[in-house]
């Protein structure tokens, strides 16, 4: 049986391609793509310039399926213990991310940096959700969606386990704990207003950090980072990088700066800038930079006479999946829709504009239904 997915042969170009099914393997899930995500990560690969030649490669990692086949070893239920059958919605940790076999999944317990990541056996397969079917290895963290979650919801989970990763990062960390890290009554600055920074805005609501600056634009995020729980927003293109480092010290005891910052914006001058919204001592928390964005220079003694933690934050391990999941369950009664996020709708076949209006920044959440 032949089906559709989304190919990338050049920059900024998508082409839908019929690919053939290929044959089972004994543990292994064919799922029905319902609804992918078109993630900032996305648009970075489809349209920043590279310095290597570039190389055709399919796209997608955030999605939502049903189980259309499984294989006669598949797993039988999911992570947590919930019967596995098909027809039912499930996403997954894949084991093309994180093997489970290496190093660094096996010995230091971090999955997300697995060291054998990609390895996969089936193509397409987790990478390229922008598609009608994918193939799940059978040695993946599968999760049912609970059936109080919507699909919508459910499309984000995966980038709410990169959001609850970074928050990890910034947990107390050490000795002395005492008011230290983030947590409740916490002051918090988030830069960059897209899905990601809108997730980081709910979570740090949800938790009870207060206050919640978030940063970024255009104004039509900005509004959706205020439904979901900012305190203040400041819009980057009505104010100069000072402006804004003021402002942020203004709404701080002291006027030291926000106890911390997260930089998901993705730019690097914000990196430097949350390094000087943050008080001393305080963290900052890299989240933004999963792909090359440039350089910024930056004076060491900074970060020193701060006496500031910096914390990187690369993807997430099943764990935060599993979190992600019970965060969505808990949103509806804090008064949280994450489905309000999803503000643009595109079928398969116009994978193309669900990109375009991505870049131009004119959504929160583009979603593509396969
Ligand atoms: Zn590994």
């Amino acid at each position: 049986m032949r089906f559709r997915a989304a190919v990338v042969p050049e920059r900024g170009r998508i082409e839908i391609r019929e690919f053939e099914k290929a044959n089972l393997e004994d543990n292994d899930i064919i799922v029905k793509v319902l609804l992918a995500g078109v993630c900032g990560t996305d648009v970075h690969l489809v349209y920043d310039e590279r310095e290597e030649p570039w190389q055709e490669f399919k796209i997608g990692h955030e999605w939502v399926g049903e189980i259309d086949e499984m294989g006669p070893l598949a797993p039988k239920a999911d992570a947590y213990g919930n019967p596995l059958k098909y027809g039912d919605r499930i996403i997954a940790y894949p084991s093309t991310w994180a093997d489970g076999t290496c190093y660094m999944c096996r010995i230091l317990l971090q999955p997300n940096l697995c060291l054998r990541t990609g390895v996969g056996r089936i193509i397409p397969d987790m990478g390229s959700a922008y598609a009608e079917y994918i193939y799940i290895p059978g040695e993946s963290v599968i999760f049912r969606i609970p059936d109080d979650v919507s699909t919508e919801e459910a499309i984000f989970i995966e980038p709410m386990a990169g959001a609850l990763r970074a928050f990890e990062r910034a947990y107390a960390p050490g000795v002395p704990d005492r008011n230290q890290g983030f947590g409740p009554g916490k002051s918090v600055v988030i830069e960059g207003t897209g899905t990601i920074g809108t997730i980081m805005t709910a979570i740090a609501k949800m938790s009870g950090a207060y206050p919640i600056i978030a940063i970024g634009g255009p104004s039509n995020r900005l509004n959706m980072c205020t439904e979901f729980g900012a305190d203040m927003v400041l819009d980057i293109m009505d104010s100069t990088r000072e402006e804004r480092i003021q402002a942020v010290r203004e709404k701080t005891p002291h006027k030291l700066g926000a106890d911390v910052v997260f930089e998901c914006a993705g730019v690097p001058e914000a990196f430097l800038d949350g390094i000087r919204m943050a008080r001393q001592g305080g963290s900052l928390v890299e989240f933004g930079h999963y792909t090359r964005r440039g350089t910024i220079p930056i004076d060491p003694f900074e970060i020193c006479e701060k006496d500031i933690q910096i914390f990187g934050s690369w993807g997430y391990g099943p764990q935060e999946f599993g979190t992600a999941i019970n965060i969505l369950k808990a949103s509806r009664s804090r008064g949280i829709d994450f489905s309000k996020l999803v503000t643009h709708r595109f079928q398969l076949k116009d994978a193309q504009q669900a990109l375009e209006t991505a870049y131009r920044q004119e959504c929160t959440k583009a979603v593509i239904q396969c």
